[in-house]
């Protein structure tokens, strides 16, 4: 069947055109000029014909995949599924808490194979730019690595680190490589809940390196500490340690330090800075027992220093290994995990109830208008809901 529609010639109309339709009132169109006085040039289309009427029955809804196939068809490497599952876990709705907790349990023994690498640093000191680099180098040596975030800033802007994905361009687009920008900010355990579950779904989906990328400003650091097995700090070379916001807490509890953009007229500074940091790293108290944080210079540019580090990453894994600290911190991980979602269940079951949400609005209306003190109001409103 051919185009209904047929173009007429433009025509000079004088207000009316056909007898057949029916005299509406006209509207002069906008864009007709003041003085044309009801003369004007127009276009005449034919009216499409409207379809006719089909008995046939309405679509029916696409399928969707159960738990169970959803998880067989993760394991066995379908991104989409991995995609589909990781958005479950993700969800707030409670209609898809026992989906994600049936592919949880499920994937649960195929996971937990994986090296996870926590990599933090200022916005700025190049975060993206070496998980694309780095991410690219443990590609080509074999590894299948993927890349999630975890953005104390996305609670408060909508923002997130992974956000601008074209700066992971080509690690974006290799099969070996899966990337998923942070979770979108979230009640019951917040982003730590849904990133630990992501990493268990990509462990499950065959990835052996997880890179969790988290913006170094102090509010991500420990909860990203307390997800993987080893936790990287990027420092920006040359730009001076007041100047990186980093805080000495944040240095205390990296396994290696990076210090990057050693490259072109910064080669000079980098290296100060490197040499500065290894003074600091000297005096400080390191978190796994054993090992003394390397400094390194690298450039996530020029690729500076990236084989070193992989090969520092290496080492660690074996110390760890070797020295039971890996297995036994991942246990005491679990623990931690289980204990902050019973808390975050138990505060949220807490103030769902409606005596204690009404009491609580009251008594936070009266420390507003200053009629209580905070820690007093506190004991009369446990006093009181107990
Ligand atoms: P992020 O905010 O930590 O993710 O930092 P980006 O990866 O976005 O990098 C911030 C800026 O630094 C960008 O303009 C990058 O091109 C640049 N950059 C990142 N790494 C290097 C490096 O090794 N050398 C140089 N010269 N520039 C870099």
């Amino acid at each position: 069947m051919g185009d209904e529609r047929r173009e007429y010639e433009p025509t000079v109309c004088e207000q009316s055109t056909s007898e057949a339709v029916p005299q509406l009132e006209r509207v002069v169109p906008a864009w007709v000029p003041e003085d044309a006085e009801g003369t004007y040039a127009s276009r005449e289309v034919m009216a499409v014909p409207a379809p006719a009427q089909t008995t046939r029955a309405p679509l029916a809804p696409p399928k969707r995949p159960t738990p169970a196939q959803l998880s067989e068809a993760l394991v066995s490497g379908d991104r989409t599924a991995l995609a589909r599952a990781i958005t479950l876990v993700e969800s707030n709705a409670p209609a898809h808490r026992p989906l994600a907790r049936e592919i949880l349990s499920t994937i649960l023994p195929r996971s937990n194979k994986a090296r996870r690498i926590g990599i933090s640093g200022v916005p700025g000191a190049g975060k993206s730019t070496f998980i694309e680099a780095f991410g690219n180098l443990l590609c080509d040596k074999g590894y299948r690595v993927a890349v999630l975030a975890v953005d104390p800033s996305s609670q408060i802007s909508g923002g997130s680190v992974l956000g601008d994905k074209t700066r992971m361009e080509t690690l974006s687009r290799r099969q070996e490589c899966f990337i998923r920008p942070s979770p979108s900010s979230g009640t019951l355990g917040g982003v730590g809940r849904k990133t630990r579950e992501t990493i268990l779904l990509c462990e499950a989906a065959g990835y052996d390196i997880i890179l969790v990328e988290t913006v170094g400003v102090g509010q991500s650091e420990t909860e990203v500490r307390s997800m993987v097995d080893c936790f990287l700090l990027l420092m920006l070379g040359g730009a001076g340690d007041e100047l990186q916001g980093i805080k000495k807490g944040i240095v205390e509890i990296a396994e290696i330090i990076a210090v990057n953009k050693t490259d072109g007229d910064n080669v000079h500074r980098a290296r100060a800075t490197r040499a500065e940091l290894e003074r600091v790293v000297a005096f400080l108290h390191h978190v796994t027992e054993g090992w003394t944080p390397p400094v390194l210079s690298i450039s996530a540019v020029t690729g500076l220093g990236l084989e070193d580090l992989w090969r520092d990453i290496e080492k660690f894994f074996t110390h760890t290994q070797t020295a039971g600290i890996f297995a036994e911190r991942r246990r005491e991980q679990a623990i931690v995990w289980w204990r902050a979602l019973v808390e975050n269940e138990l505060k949220a079951r807490f103030f769902a109830k409606p005596n204690v949400a009404r009491l609580a609005e009251k008594i936070q209306r009266d420390i507003f208008e200053g009629r209580i003190a905070p820690s007093m109001a506190a004991e009369e409103f446990l006093a009181a809901v107990e």
